[in-house]
C-alpha cells in the first residue's frame, strides 16, 4: 500500500481548467502562451493558498510540454511530469524566504544566462518573493533589465507592497484573488464523493468558511475532520468538534445583543456557552472575527463573505444602520479587550468583562466625544422643555419619547438621538435638530423619519416631525480665537489663548 498522500496535494490542479476561482488569471496566461507573448517577469500576489505557486508549475508546464508550448499541456510527457513532481531541471522552485540574500540571487544569475537543460524555458519560480534582502532584489532587477530569451520568472508573493517599484514596474502582475466560500464548499464535496466518503452540506459550508478563501487551507481541513469522523459521515457536529468552533448561531446572538448594547443578554449568553463546556477564549475570537469581516463588508460591499448566505442580509443590515465609524469603535474596544483576557484570573471571567465592556459601547461613544473636548451636543433629555403649555411632569416629553424610540424602533436609534440630537417641539411640531452629526447618525435617523413620526402621533408628542441638520457649532474657544480684535492682539503680543471663560 503506498503512503497516503495528503489531499492537498493529491488534489493539486494540473492544468489551467483545474485551477477554479482564479479566471482572469488563468485566461491572461492561456493567452499569452496562445500568442508566443509569455513575458520574462510574473508577480503573482494574492493571500495563501489560493493557486499562486500551482498557476506557476502550470504555465512551466504549457510552455515545456512536448507538444508544446500550448495552454493546454499533456501532462503525460517527460517535462510535464517532472514539472509535476518537482524535479525538472529547468523549472525551479526557490523559497525566497531561506534564499533571500544576494548570494543566491547571484547564483540564479550564472544559471539564468546558461541555457535550459533540455527544455524550451528555465523557469524560475520564486516564492514568498517580497522576503528578498534589497541587494537580492538589486541583482535581480539586473536580470529583469536584459531578461535571457529562454528565462521566464515568475514572483510569487503574499506581500506585493514589499516589492521594489523598479522590480514592479519590469514585471507583468496578475493578482489571485482569495476563494468565493461557495467555491471551496463545492470542491471540498467533489473532493469528498471522488475519495468515496459522506461530506454533509452544512459540513462542507463550516470548512469553507474556516479555510478563508484558501482551498488549500480547505483540502487540509477536510483531511483533518475525515481522519476524526472514521468510517462516519463527515458532518456539521465532526467539524464543530475539530474545529473548536462555536456554532455560527451563538455569534449571531451575541451580536444582536451587541447592537443594542444589551448587556445582560450577552452575559447570559456566554455563561450557558460556558456552562455547555464551549472555550469562550475561542468564542470571543470568533466574536472579533466577524466584527472584523462586519467592518470589511460595510466597506466594502465586494468583500467575500465567509457565514451563510441566510445571515448575510440580517448582519450586513444591521451593520449598516450601527455605522462605519461605530463599527470600527467596536472592533478595537474588542482589540483592546484581549488585554482584559490575559489579566484576567480565569479565561472565562475575562471574556465576561471584554464582553460586557463591549456592549457599553453606545455610553463610551459620548464619553469619548466629551474627553476629546469641545461642545458635545446636550442630550434631548436635558434639554428645557420647550413644548408651547406643556405640563411638567415627571419626565420630560423628550425623554418619554426617547424611550418610546428605545423600546418600540431600537435601543441604536434612541441612542444615537441621544448623543447627537437636540429636541424641541413647537406648534405640534417635533424638531430634531442634528448638531455635526456621523453620516451614518443622518442616514439612519433619516430613514426611520416616517416611523419617528408616526411613533411620536402615538405617543401624543406631536403630529409632525422634522429634521434639521445644522453645522457643528463652533467652540466658544474658536469663536473668541477667530474673532479679528484677539487675533490683532495675539500678532502684536505673540502668546496664545490659553482659557477662554463667559462674562455673565
Ligand atoms: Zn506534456
Amino acid at each position: 500500500m503506498s503512503p497516503y498522500q495528503v489531499l492537498a496535494r493529491r488534489y493539486r490542479p494540473q492544468t489551467f481548467a483545474d485551477l477554479v476561482g482564479q479566471e482572469g488569471v488563468v485566461r491572461t496566461l492561456r493567452n499569452a502562451v496562445l500568442a508566443g507573448q509569455v513575458h520574462h517577469a510574473y508577480v503573482f500576489s494574492g493571500p495563501r493558498g489560493v493557486g499562486k505557486t500551482t498557476a506557476a508549475r502550470v504555465l512551466a508546464k504549457a510552455l515545456n510540454c512536448e507538444q508544446g508550448p500550448t495552454p493546454d499541456p499533456c501532462g503525460e510527457c517527460v517535462p510535464c511530469r517532472e514539472i509535476a513532481d518537482g524535479t525538472s531541471m529547468d523549472v525551479l522552485e526557490i523559497d525566497a524566504a531561506s534564499n533571500r540574500g544576494i548570494d543566491s540571487v547571484r547564483e540564479l544569475r550564472e544559471v539564468a544566462r546558461v541555457l535550459p537543460v533540455r527544455d524550451r524555458f528555465r523557469v524560475f519560480i520564486l516564492d514568498e518573493a517580497h522576503q528578498l534582502t534589497g541587494e537580492a532584489f538589486n541583482a535581480l532587477l539586473k536580470i529583469l533589465e536584459e531578461p535571457p530569451a529562454h528565462v521566464v520568472f515568475v514572483l510569487a508573493s503574499t506581500e506585493k507592497h514589499k516589492f521594489p517599484a523598479t522590480v514592479l514596474s519590469r514585471c507583468q502582475q496578475l493578482d489571485f484573488r482569495p476563494l468565493p466560500t461557495a467555491l471551496i464548499a463545492q470542491r471540498l464535496r467533489e473532493v469528498a464523493e471522488r475519495e468515496g466518503f459522506v461530506l454533509e452540506e452544512p459540513a462542507a459550508q463550516r470548512l469553507a468558511r474556516a479555510s478563508q478563501g484558501s482551498l488549500r487551507d480547505g483540502l487540509s481541513l477536510l483531511d483533518q475532520v475525515r481522519a476524526f469522523a472514521g468510517a462516519g459521515p463527515v458532518n456539521d457536529q465532526v467539524v464543530t468538534e475539530v474545529l473548536g468552533l462555536p456554532p455560527v448561531e451563538v455569534l449571531c446572538a451575541l451580536w444582536r445583543a451587541l447592537c443594542q448594547g444589551q448587556a445582560s443578554e450577552a452575559l447570559a449568553l456566554l455563561a450557558e456557552r460556558e456552562r455547555q463546556g464551549d472555550d469562550l477564549i475561542l468564542l470571543y475570537h470568533e466574536l472579533m472575527e466577524l466584527l472584523r469581516v462586519l467592518v470589511l463588508a460595510t466597506s466594502n460591499p465586494e468583500t467575500p463573505w465567509p457565514y451563510p448566505a441566510e445571515l448575510q442580509e440580517e448582519l450586513l443590515a444591521s451593520s449598516a444602520q450601527l455605522g462605519l465609524p461605530n463599527l470600527l469603535r467596536m472592533l478595537s474596544l474588542a482589540v483592546q479587550g484581549r488585554e482584559l483576557l490575559a489579566a484576567a484570573p480565569s479565561p472565562g471571567l475575562g471574556v465576561m468583562v471584554a464582553v460586557g465592556k463591549l456592549t457599553l459601547w453606545p455610553r463610551l461613544q459620548r464619553v469619548e466625544a466629551l474627553l476629546a473636548g469641545g461642545e458635545v451636543p446636550l442630550p434631548a433629555a436635558a434639554l428645557p422643555e420647550q413644548r408651547e403649555g406643556g405640563k411638567v411632569g415627571a419626565s420630560s416629553p423628550a425623554e418619554q419619547f426617547l424611550e418610546a424610540v428605545a423600546s418600540e424602533l431600537g435601543a441604536t436609534l434612541a441612542a444615537r438621538l441621544r448623543s447627537a440630537c437636540q429636541m424641541k417641539v413647537a406648534q405640534d411640531e417635533l424638531e430634531l435638530v442634528l448638531r455635526g452629526a456621523p453620516n451614518a447618525t443622518l442616514k439612519a435617523v433619516q430613514e426611520a423619519l416616517p416611523r419617528l413620526e408616526e411613533l411620536a402621533r402615538a405617543q401624543g408628542v406631536a403630529s409632525r416631525v422634522r429634521l434639521v441638520v445644522a453645522e457643528a457649532e463652533p467652540t466658544l474657544m474658536e469663536r473668541v480665537t477667530a474673532d479679528p480684535r484677539v487675533q490683532a492682539v495675539l500678532q502684536v503680543f505673540g502668546g496664545k489663548v490659553v482659557k477662554v471663560e463667559e462674562g455673565r
